[in-house]
């Protein structure tokens, strides 16, 4: 039996039919912004590809990044991403725990050393030597630099390993950095508060169709994802532009959805795909449902973007 076969038949035992595999690699295409003749490319390099190894580790952060990719209303996309990729280590859905876990993160260190994805979500404590964040008696500061030594790629996931996020606003008691600052060297962002998931599974699909990561803004975030903002696709853009404007939630303004600048829309200054992706399997996103963008995929997100509900 083949590779793609036995990945197919896999699926189906998990209840992913082919057509759902098509429906994965059709969103993955126009995720990615490639032609629809891509769509058989895309699913036979997922399907074809040896699984990459990933670890992935939990810094100080909520763990709300894992919930949203986990619990993707696609109902077959997590399925499909866990079997192309993995997982070696990850906290939330291994069931391994304390001495065992520690040993199996070692385990994958070794044996896929310098090939696997380190997948970091949660920002790093670095006050007093990093010790307000400590797992298995090890600092965060000292975990991350430790797996990321060996790592083949680091990816952010979110917005606090990407930037420091929520974990980093003022005042800031535990010194809480990004990846990137405290690795010293930049690290490949999918940021958000949490981030979609679908633009962290079209980085893996990008990276196992064409073998390598995909272009990267100044911010280290994929252009695909991040290459315009949500002011420039919102579908409430007539209604700035013919200044038609909500002045209190619940007014005329509210109920004909025109535009949410004047009660704290930050649209216009951040970047990221939410429009055109949305979320709950396509079916809405924050503007989409009456609440203005805060700007959550942006550096120095909060302190920079709050007050969130009045216009900057
Ligand atoms: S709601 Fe926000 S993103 Fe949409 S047009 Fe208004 S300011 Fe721009």
């Amino acid at each position: 039996m083949g590779k793609e076969e036995e990945v197919f038949n896999r699926l189906v035992e998990k209840g992913v039919s082919r057509r759902d595999f098509m429906k994965f690699s059709t969103l993955m295409a126009a995720t990615l912004g490639l032609a629809p003749a891509m769509v058989p490319e895309i699913a036979k390099a997922v399907a074809a590809k040896p699984r990459t190894p990933v670890i992935w580790l939990h810094m100080a952060e909520c763990t709300g990044c894992s919930e949203a990719f986990l619990r993707s209303t696609y109902p077959w996309a997590d399925d499909i991403i866990l079997d192309v990729l993995s997982v070696e280590y990850h906290e939330t859905i291994m069931a391994a725990a304390g001495q065992q876990a520690e040993e199996n993160l070692h385990t994958a260190m070794a044996t896929y050393k310098g090939k696997y994805i380190l997948v970091v979500e949660g920002a790093i404590p670095t006050k007093n030597e990093g010790r307000y964040g400590m797992v298995g008696g090890k600092t965060m500061l000292q975990i991350v630099k430790e797996v990321a030594a060996d790592a083949a790629a680091v990816v952010c996931i979110g917005t606090c390993s990407a930037f420091g996020g929520v974990q980093a606003a003022k005042p800031n008691p535990t010194e809480a950095k990004s990846v990137s600052e405290v690795l010293g060297k930049p690290t490949l962002n999918i940021s958000g508060c949490p981030p979609n998931p679908v633009n962290f599974v079209a980085t893996v699909v990008h990276f196992l169709l064409l073998g390598k990561l995909p272009d990267l803004d100044d911010k280290g975030r994929p252009l695909f994802a991040y290459g315009q903002s949500i002011h420039d696709n919102c579908p409430r853009r007539a209604h700035y532009e013919d200044g038609n404007f909500v002045k209190v939630f619940g007014d005329e303004g509210t109920m004909k959805g025109w535009c949410l600048f004047e009660v704290g829309c930050k649209g216009p200054n951040t970047f990221n795909n939410c429009s055109l992706v949305q979320f709950n399997d396509g079916i809405s996103w924050p503007i989409g449902a009456g609440h203005p963008c805060i700007g959550c995929s942006e550096p120095n997100f909060w302190d920079d973007q709050a007050p969130f509900y009045v216009a900057k």
